[in-house]
């Protein structure tokens, strides 16, 4: 029985967990459950899994917790999601969103926990510091982001494993069959319209300007312990083959399905074996599997964030939360979507070069959120 925190439970990474967990009540318990703001469903969740532990960041929300189990203690706050790694669990399911998984990654690994992790901007704010103290801790890192996992299963499960090149695939987006002169009108209901894949609000425009696609060369230079020049991204439309590795006799091995992350959740629990899931089997015939260059016109904030990556110490970190907020600002319809990449710029230029360490990843993450809304408001008075 493997004993699991789950932290972002509500959301669709978590809500997929829990089917995996359904799926195999008998190996996979729930012991304890984190949460941001969605009260209703957490409400729900608590009292199906009973876990020991749930916690709520959102104080505000804490108040439609109507219902706790007997033998669940309930904590709220904005730190809160700490409280939900406990000595008793197995491994630590980080499926929230944003730089509030850096801390709770920082946490389980300090507590000698297994991280199975989701959330890329972990790794995009602090891979720097993140791999070495997992190191330490002699923790592992197991991906769940499908690009990786599947990287992860060409490589046998063995993240050393020498290779020449890492491919990774990208679908493209809501927009990938738009003309740039189209982009300039596209609204934010236009771009959570993801062709192949159902996620949460921020990866899915993400997606659509491929910051995502940054975020995970980002994910995979820590995981794979990589250069930059050893990773290249291609666009694959039909989200069939989620990323592939080079060898150096020329073999490329290639790792294949109908999209869905049930199947890295699944196997981030159960590696090196493989349990049925209820994903569709691919069927090939009639199918065929385009690839194509990444488009810098189109998707500026790609080629952007590739020279931040190459920048390194806290610039990841800087643009992963200027990210975070210009996404908020175009989901509210407060900006359009080819701002995006200039809000970017502004936050980075306003960035300080401090040396990496956690307490100036959270300085910087300030000061890029900070910089978003200093031009925002500029913009808004005219
Ligand atoms: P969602 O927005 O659907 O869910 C985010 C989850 O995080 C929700 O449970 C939310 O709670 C919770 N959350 C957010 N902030 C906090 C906080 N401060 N404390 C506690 N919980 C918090 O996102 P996704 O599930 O799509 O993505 C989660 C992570 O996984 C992201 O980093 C994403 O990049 C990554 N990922 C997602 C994929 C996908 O297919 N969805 C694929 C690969 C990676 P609430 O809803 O209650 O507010
Ligand atoms: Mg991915």
């Amino acid at each position: 029985m493997i004993k699991i925190a789950l932290l972002g439970s509500t959301g669709s990474i978590g809500r997929q967990v829990l089917n995996v967990v359904d799926r195999y009540p008998e190996k996979f318990k729930i012991v304890t459950m984190a949460a941001g703001s969605n009260a209703a469903i957490f409400n729900e969740q608590i009292n199906k899994y009973k876990p020991t532990i749930a916690t709520l960041s959102n104080p505000e929300k804490a108040v439609e917790i109507t219902s706790i189990p007997n033998g669940t203690s309930f904590y709220y706050g904005e730190n809160s999601l700490i409280h939900a790694i406990t000595d008793d669990v197995d491994i630590v399911f980080v499926a929230v969103m944003g730089y509030s998984g850096l801390n709770a990654v920082k946490t389980a690994i300090e507590m000698g926990k297994n991280v199975a992790l989701a959330n890329k901007e972990t790794l995009v704010a602090g891979g720097g510091l993140i791999m070495p103290l997992a190191k330490k801790h002699g923790v592992k890192i197991i991906p769940v982001d499908s690009e990786h996992s599947a990287i992860w299963q060409c490589l046998d499960f063995n993240e050393g494993k020498k290779f020449k090149k890492l491919i990774i695939t990208a679908s493209g987006g809501a927009f990938k069959n738009k003309s740039v002169s189209e982009l300039e009108t596209v609204t934010a209901k236009d771009a959570l319209c993801h062709p192949t894949w159902q996620m949460g609000k921020k990866i899915t425009i993400d997606c659509a300007t491929m910051m995502n696609k940054a975020f995970e060369v980002i994910e995979a230079m820590w995981l794979f312990d990589t250069p930059i020049d050893k990773i290249d991204v291609v666009i694959h439309p039909e989200s069939i083959i989620h990323s592939m590795v080079e060898f150096d006799d020329g073999a490329i091995i290639a790792q294949m399905g109908n999209p869905s992350m049930e199947v890295p959740i699944q196997l981030a629990l159960t590696y090196p074996n493989r349990f049925n899931s209820d994903v569709e089997p691919l069927n090939l015939i009639g199918k065929s599997l385009n690839f194509k260059e990444v488009d810098y016109e189109k998707y500026p904030c790609f080629p952007l964030a590739i020279e931040v990556i190459k920048k390194g110490g806290v610039y990841p970190c800087a643009m992963s939360a200027a990210d975070e907020e210009v996404v908020k600002l175009f989901l509210e319809e407060k900006i359009k979507y080819l701002d995006i990449k200039r809000y970017l710029e502004y936050a980075l230029s306003k960035v300080e070069d401090l040396p990496l360490s956690f307490e100036n990843l959270e300085k910087v993450d300030k000061m890029a959120r900070k910089a978003v809304y200093e031009l925002y408001n500029k913009e808004l008075n005219g």
